[in-house]
């Protein structure tokens, strides 16, 4: 009969990637599931190792398929923290994470729910503040589904940059520097990400990248208001979040645990942006409010925080987007440049300790 420690038995003589004792004893091995013929249990994977684990994979599974009895081995590579390694999920007692050296302000960019086009304004925004010329970085923080390597249109593995290998040196497009989880993972190895790995996967991309100075570093965050996101606004030194949404009221709900997220966390919060704000026909010239329109700035005025932009539903920033040529850097002279320029001078006033209360002007189009 197929048992649990029948396979652990097996498994035990498989030697841990690190040297030291076995994938069993060195805690890797996880979650054991046997039904009928077919066992399923999790490996646990360090993202920075993740060729070595995939070969361990692949040991592993034929280990297990040769016990007999078994038909089929499943082996789910996890995205689990190493043991021996420094927890990262800090306990309630610790208070603000210590800062990036070289780092002059963190922001994060954030939304209630996926899909409302975080990245593309993270992204966008973070071409703006360049554009003022600022040194920019981004880090996309959404270890879920890392966009950023499509939207720099950017692929390849980062180098190692000291002689010991253990920092990188961050990938870089327009000028922007860039550090992602995509970078790492590819596309079609599923990983699964737990609570503690995320901040742990997340402290590798900001503290173990060699950034050059940077005056705004770009955080793309993951979506949702969940335990990683608090404990990633929690853990890193933000000097403010942006909070993207779209008019429709069940994103602004959204919007708004997002906002009371970084409340909590006492993050301040630098305004809203409005995107897919409205349609223009590019037949008829009409304006079309495609979502409803105004929810964000009416949201912003009650909560007291500024409204900082509608960015407008535009094909074109779709087809940039997808092609990794975002329209702030290769249509500066388009509309949509101009309005992520004009959000991105608001967010450095006020990181700058400028005019929190006196936003610049707005450009109007009408
Ligand atoms: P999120 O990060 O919130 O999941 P993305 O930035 O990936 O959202 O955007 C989702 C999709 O919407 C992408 O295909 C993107 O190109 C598109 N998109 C985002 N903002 C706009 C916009 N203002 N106009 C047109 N398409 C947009």
């Amino acid at each position: 009969m197929l048992t649990k420690d029948r396979i652990l038995d097996e498994l035990k003589r498989i030697a841990a990637p690190d040297g030291r004792g076995n994938i069993v004893s060195a805690g890797l091995i996880s979650d054991i599931v046997i039904e009928g013929g077919e066992v399923t249990f999790a490996l646990s994977a360090d993202p920075a190792r993740l060729k070595t684990m995939e070969q361990l994979q692949a040991v592993v599974e034929k280990a297990v398929r040769n016990i007999p009895g078994v038909n089929k081995a499943r082996v789910v590579l996890t995205a689990e923290r190493q043991p021996g390694k420094a927890p990262a999920q800090a306990g309630p007692q610790q208070s603000r994470a210590v800062g990036v050296p070289g780092v002059r302000h963190l922001i994060a960019v954030a939304s209630g729910k996926g899909g409302v086009g975080k990245s593309t304004t993270a992204i966008n925004l973070a071409l703006g503040l360049k554009s003022l010329g600022l040194r920019v970085a981004v880090l996309d923080a959404d270890v879920y589904g890392p966009s950023m390597p499509k939207l720099f249109g950017l692929s390849g593995r980062p180098e190692a940059s000291t002689a010991d290998g253990k920092r990188m040196k961050p990938m870089a497009r327009y000028g922007v520097e860039v550090s992602s989880i995509g970078f790492l993972v590819d596309e079609d190895t599923p990983m699964i990400w737990r609570g503690p790995m995320v901040m742990s996967a997340l402290t590798q991309l900001l503290r173990e990248v060699e950034w050059s100075e940077t005056d705004v570093m770009v955080i793309d965050m993951p979506p949702g208001t969940g335990d990683a996101q608090l404990t990633l606004a929690q853990q890193t030194p933000l000097s403010g979040a942006v909070i993207v949404s779209t008019p429709q009221d069940l994103a602004l709900i959204d919007a708004r645990k997002g906002l009371n997220m970084f409340r909590k966390v006492n993050v301040p919060l630098l305004g809203i942006i409005e995107n897919m704000s409205y349609f223009t026909c590019s037949k008829c010239g009409e304006r079309h409010d495609i979502f409803g329109h105004g929810g964000a700035k009416a949201e912003a005025e009650r909560l007291a925080i500024p409204f900082l932009g509608e960015v407008p539903l535009d094909m074109d920033v779709r087809l940039r987007s997808d092609e990794g040529r975002p329209v702030v850097a290769t249509a500066p002279e388009s509309r949509h440049a101009a309005i992520y320029r004009d959000i991105a001078r608001q967010v450095w006033a006020q990181l700058e300790g400028g005019n929190l209360q006196k936003p610049a002007p707005r450009i109007s189009f009408e």
